[in-house]
């Protein structure tokens, strides 16, 4: 650990307000825990109400001007934040490691990932469209503008501390929007050395804001009510998010929600195992499972579910835990003690109810907040890990006969964000994904999410897209001028 001090010196560690770092008016801080260890890394400002309006005050202020910024002009900071981020790229993946605890490896692809939503929304800044038509009566033209929407509040999770930021911040600014970011208190700190690199590519003062504090109700709360805001960008648990829209009806905010999810995992009898094993691991594993597309539940056709279980077990079983910063560890912590016993929780209630652990079941001993990856099987219908966000190393396995059967469990739930299913039938591909109730699905593979292609969910799992060429969308209004010929 010793190691890491130099990089944790280097971050700033107070509320990034108009372009620089300053102490809460509370004068009060908080710790940043690494959860390999449960100890304390650093303490950050714990940001205040009258700290976020400071920071919306110079949002506000700099919005004209930012908005009428030359698109050209935008996306070349974002292109060059961009180029900071990749110049730093290796402080980043360790931050990341230390605060989050997913392994390097990972770390460095979050940062390849969450850095490309800048140079792709660099590249969007100058791709702003609209539109003008002839009245359909001839009398008139109808022209279609889009304008910046206006200051921008993002609230973001722990699981993923830069790409959940620059997913938005990218869009915000390349669309003429201010942002205030409102980062997880679990993992400040990348966040806060992205708004130093954002300086540092030349955004102008009050364009961007960085506000951590350990009570987000109450900071988030005072800025929704705030008339300067005009837009809520949430990705997050879908309870918070429901919170969230509701009081965004107060000032009728345009919303984003990315919210929680329970993907399926369906393995036809016509897939090809070793690969959807493969699949299986990157969307159970990926993230210690601690991500919003991870497979919550493996939907397996009976003929080949013993099968799949076992070379699935025996994969897990090559898999090394410890601290993502130690050579070769495939699985770090989970973020903290809650969410491992949370995990705890789930498993021990399908085990009541009759599930068998093939692989795995149990909390490791600490110090930090590590659960061994595992498999269950025969999960009976009643069991909580296949309604809830499981948000751990646990695959969950439930055998179907027939490819109805399939898809009426696959959406037998009120979340909708991805769903992942492995077949070598071409007709099947096509009929099972138009059939998956969700914003997002996987063909033959584990892995979806890409800077250019739109992110989000439908049902309880949320409003909107993130991502693509749909993503800047979010952060524009289209304002109709008639005129006459
Ligand atoms: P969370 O909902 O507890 O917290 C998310 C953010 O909201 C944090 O910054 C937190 O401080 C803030 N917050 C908490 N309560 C609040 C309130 N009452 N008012 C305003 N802000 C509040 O979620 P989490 O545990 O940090 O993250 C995990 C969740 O995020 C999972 O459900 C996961 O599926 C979801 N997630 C979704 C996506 C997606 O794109 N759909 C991506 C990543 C994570």
């Amino acid at each position: 650990m010793t190691g890491f001090s130099t990089l944790l010196t280097a971050v700033p560690t107070g509320l990034w307000i108009d372009g620089s770092s300053h102490e809460s008016s509370s004068g009060k801080r908080f710790d940043v825990m690494n959860p390999a260890t449960g100890e304390v890394l650093t303490t950050v400002a714990d940001g205040t109400v009258t700290d976020a309006r400071r920071a919306l005050e110079s949002a506000a202020k700099v919005q004209p001007e930012w908005a009428a910024t030359a698109p050209r002009e935008r996306s070349e900071i974002l292109r060059r934040a961009w180029e900071g981020v990749m110049q730093r790229s290796e402080e980043f993946a360790q931050l990341i490691t230390l605060e989050m605890g997913k392994p390097l490896a990972e770390s460095r692809g979050e940062v390849a990932y969450g850095g490309e939503f800048l140079r792709w929304f660099a590249e969007e800044a100058v791709r702003i469209g609209g539109r003008t038509t002839t009245a359909p009566s001839g009398n008139g033209h109808i022209m279609v503008v889009k304008e910046p929407v206006g200051p921008a509040l993002a609230v973001t999770p722990w699981n993923f501390p830069l790409a959940m930021g620059t997913r938005k911040i990218g869009p915000a600014l390349a669309a003429g929007c201010t942002m205030l970011v409102k980062p997880a208190e679990d993992t400040p700190l990348t966040m806060l050395l992205l708004a130093q690199v954002f300086a540092e590519a030349g955004l102008p003062a009050g364009v961007l804001s960085v506000l951590p504090t350990l009570d987000a109700p109450t900071v988030v709360g005072a800025l929704m009510a705030d008339r300067r805001l005009r837009k809520i960008s949430f990705t997050g648990s879908t309870p918070v998010g429901k919170a969230i829209i509701a009081q965004s009806a107060e000032q009728v905010l345009k919303t984003s929600m990315e919210l929680g999810g329970n993907a399926p995992f369906i393995v036809f009898d016509d897939a090809d195992i070793d690969a959807a094993v493969d699949g299986a691991m990157a969307a159970k594993m990926r993230n210690g499972g601690e991500a919003c597309t991870a497979a919550n539940r493996f939907l397996v056709h009976n003929s080949i579910r013993e099968d799949f279980t076992r070379t699935l077990c025996a994969r897990i079983a090559l898999t090394t835990v410890g601290p993502g910063y130690e050579d070769g560890v495939m699985l770090g912590p989970l973020i903290n003690a809650k969410q491992r016993d949370r995990v705890a929780a789930l498993v021990d209630d399908a085990v009541a109810q009759g599930a068998h652990v093939r692989t795995g079941g149990a909390a490791l001993p600490g110090p930090g907040y590590f659960y061994a990856p595992t498999v269950i099987d025969d999960v009976p219908a009643g069991a909580r890990i296949l309604t809830e966000e499981i948000f751990g190393p646990i695959a969950v396995i439930v055998g179907f006969d027939t490819e109805a059967e399939a898809i009426a469990s696959a959406n037998a739930t009120d979340y909708g964000l991805a769903a992942y299913f492995y077949t070598q039938n071409l007709d099947r591909a096509s009929r099972v994904a138009r059939a998956l109730e969700v914003g997002m699905v996987g063909v033959n593979r584990g892995v979806i999410s890409d800077a250019a292609a739109p992110f989000g969910g439908v049902k309880q799992s949320g409003l909107g897209s993130e991502g693509g060429s749909e993503g800047i969308a979010e952060y524009l209004n289209t304002k109709y001028i008639a005129l006459t010929p």
